[in-house]
């Protein structure tokens, strides 16, 4: 179904510290921005734990009471939050389509916020096990393992915040990285490496995930990255840590992107598209924080309503 008359102002699509920033700032600026939230309203925040590093909360806060608090500031001002996913745009004149799971809009411009998604290693046993051992979100899954083995992949942040996370409930986290160094923070490595229960077996990749349908992830089998051996390894749990990916699917072949998938963005958060504005994770491979997407969220509905006031006067 498509809505008829007047196309919307703006149509925001992602719920995740950049859309809801964005959603604010345009809101304020009566700019009557619909949202779709996707597939996981409130992004990735509303999967992690504890966020230390937002400003304004010295205690640190938690990722979905993060959100939440987010997208009441934005309703207070006359968002109007679908829970929708984008499935389809089609950004080739004004005013652009979008539709979604359940309606067709029209729009004369559009923020696309839609963030990031975790990678995998790309195993068949991975996907055989996802959800019965294998998983990429600790918060989520962390409560399954108590007392058992767990192994986390990966030498970023993201690795780190996993296992550290799931000491709480594991009697022993492997962290598994394919160097002899860590990626992660210096804060976040010392924290890792200081903590008892965690133990990491350095230059080595999983190359299988192993088990049975009946008792899900019994172990891995890991490749030396130096030696070239192979070793097999028991573990009941399998937490994928290894970066993200971004969710441009539905923009592909619509607005130009770079070689892994991110929204290009020239001045500010313009994309190759005039009225088209990206913000956040989708348009940012290098900082991906929380604030940096709620910086480009507010940059992203300026521009926005400085594109919009502009076709009004044309
Ligand atoms: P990163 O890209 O920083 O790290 C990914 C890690 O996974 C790297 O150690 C990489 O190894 C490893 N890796 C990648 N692909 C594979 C593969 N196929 N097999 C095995 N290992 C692989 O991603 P993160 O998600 O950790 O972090 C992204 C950004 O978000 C960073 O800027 C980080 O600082 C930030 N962040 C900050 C947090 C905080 O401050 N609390 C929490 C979480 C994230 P290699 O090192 O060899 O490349």
């Amino acid at each position: 179904m498509e809505r008829t008359g007047v196309a919307e102002s703006l149509v925001i699509i992602g719920s995740g510290p950049a859309g809801l920033t964005a959603a604010l700032y345009a809101a304020r600026a009566r700019l009557l921005p619909l949202m779709l939230e996707g597939r996981q309203p409130g992004g990735q925040l509303t999967i992690t734990t504890e966020v230390e590093n937002f400003p304004g909360f010295p205690e640190g806060i938690q990722g979905p009471e993060l959100m939440e608090k987010m997208r009441k500031q934005c309703e207070r001002f006359g968002t109007r939050l679908l829970a929708e996913e984008a499935l389809e745009v089609d950004l080739k004149g004004r005013p652009f389509r979008v539709r979604s799971d359940k309606e067709s809009y029209r729009a004369n411009s559009i923020i696309i916020a839609s963030g990031a998604s975790a990678k995998m290693l790309g195993l068949a046993s991975e996907r055989r096990f996802m959800g019965k051992g294998v998983s990429a979100c600790a918060t989520c899954d962390g409560f399954f393992f108590r007392d058992q083995v767990v192994t986390v992949v990966g030498g970023g942040d993201t690795a780190m915040e996993e296992a550290l996370f799931l000491t709480k409930f594991a009697s022993q986290v492997v962290l598994v990285h394919r160097r002899d160094q860590l990626r992660a923070s210096k804060i976040m490595q010392d924290r890792v490496l200081r903590n008892p229960k965690i133990r990491v077996r350095w230059n080595a990749v999983v190359e299988e995930v192993l088990g049975d349908a009946r008792k899900g992830v019994t172990g891995v089998r890991l490749r030396d990255t130096k030696a070239g051996s192979t070793s097999e390894m028991a573990t009941d749990g399998v937490f994928v840590a290894i970066g993200h990916q971004p969710n441009t699917e539905v923009f592909k072949g619509q607005v130009e992107m770079d070689e892994k998938g991110y929204i290009r963005v020239v001045k500010g958060t313009e994309t190759s598209v005039p009225g088209v504005f990206a913000a956040g994770d989708v348009q940012d491979p290098r900082y991906r924080q929380a604030i940096t997407a709620a910086g480009s969220g507010c940059m992203a509905a300026m521009d926005a309503g400085r594109f919009l006031e502009e076709m009004e006067g044309a």
